[in-house]
């Protein structure tokens, strides 16, 4: 591919490392975002800091956005994208979002002649430093390719969900696998507990048994187990029960739209609820066996 000038918008926990990935990979990186400090750790990461977003987007062959939620996505694309992108400019979400804020930005831009790709990521901070992001991308058949050649140094895997829209679907229902996921291993270990069972023995079975999952074996809610696991850091870093949250929020909102009966979801939204309401939105997801072992009290986030 030849040299690319990308526009990214939102350098943030996630972008400023998804954004330093693209310097590394020889692409000119035009940074924006709100918070001075955020630009100035992409510009020590080899990017170029941007006088605004609107200049940023009018030298850029690609616009990269990583922002908080849809409607910043749907104001950006509406003030500043749209209005000054240059003809022919491929233009990447990688936010999360709904879907619906997902489809009408792409429809928006289709409209204005762009090509739009959402590519929403799995995988936290840690991985997008590293450049192994997991890529679910919605977009026009034709349009894959270019996505795919664009976000190649920020991704270990970059996979076609569908059309416009389908990428944030395919986030939202993962991360509701996750959310319910962890909920069941935090449940048995914490009856585990109650039961007598040391902990690692219990892992050890579960882990080759049918109770096998990526919240168990990848990411162990009881320190020990896993080592790389928040558990063993005080429910630190890893994936903040607010951002769980987040996604949990839209996969009820798009199965209440949809018809699709998710009473697990609903659950699993009530219960890391609860926990951020408790004031632990900042801890790791899985903190929240804390809450069900009745030890909030030992938890510092
Ligand atoms: P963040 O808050 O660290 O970064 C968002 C950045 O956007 C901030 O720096 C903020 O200043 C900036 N911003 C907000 N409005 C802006 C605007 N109008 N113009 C320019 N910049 C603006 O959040 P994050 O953790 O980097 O998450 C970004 C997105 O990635 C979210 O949609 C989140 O759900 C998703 N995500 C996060 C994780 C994770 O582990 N943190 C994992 C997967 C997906």
């Amino acid at each position: 591919m030849s040299a690319q000038t990308i526009a990214f918008i939102g350098v943030g926990n996630m972008g400023g490392g998804m954004a330093a990935n693209q310097a590394k990979a020889g692409r000119e990186v035009l940074a924006f975002d709100l918070s001075p400090d955020a630009v100035a750790r992409a510009v020590a990461a080899g990017c170029k800091a941007a006088g605004s977003a609107a200049e940023a987007v009018a030298a850029a062959d690609v616009v990269i956005t990583m922002l908080p939620a849809g409607a910043h996505v749907r104001t950006a694309y509406a003030e500043t994208i749209l209005p000054n992108a240059r003809p022919g400019a491929l233009l990447i979400d990688c936010s999360t979002i709904d879907v619906d804020s997902a489809r009408a930005v792409a429809e928006g831009a289709k409209a204005a002649g762009f090509r739009a790709v959402d590519a929403p990521v799995s995988g936290g901070v840690a991985a997008a430093d590293a450049g192994t992001l997991a890529f679910m991308v919605g977009c026009a058949d034709g349009d894959f390719e270019a996505a795919e050649a664009v976000l190649k140094p920020m991704a270990k895997a970059v996979i076609r969900a569908g059309d416009a829209g389908a990428g944030q679907a395919a986030k939202i229902c993962n991360n509701m696998i996750l959310g319910i996921s962890m909920l069941g291993v935090c449940e048995a270990l914490a009856l585990a507990e109650r039961l007598g069972l040391d902990a690692q023995r219990f892992f050890d079975i579960a882990s080759q048994s049918s109770g096998q999952c990526w919240s168990l074996t990848s990411y162990c809610p009881v320190p020990g187990p896993v080592p790389t696991a928040p558990s063993n850091r005080g429910y630190t870093g890893g994936f903040a029960t607010a951002m769980m949250l987040k996604d949990l929020k839209l996969a009820q909102e798009a199965a209440a739209k949809s018809g699709a009966a998710t009473p697990m979801g609903a659950q699993a939204e009530g219960l890391y609820a609860l926990f951020d309401r408790l004031g632990h939105g900042r801890a790791d997801f899985s903190g929240v066996i804390q809450m069900l072992r009745g030890k909030l009290d030992e938890l510092s986030v």
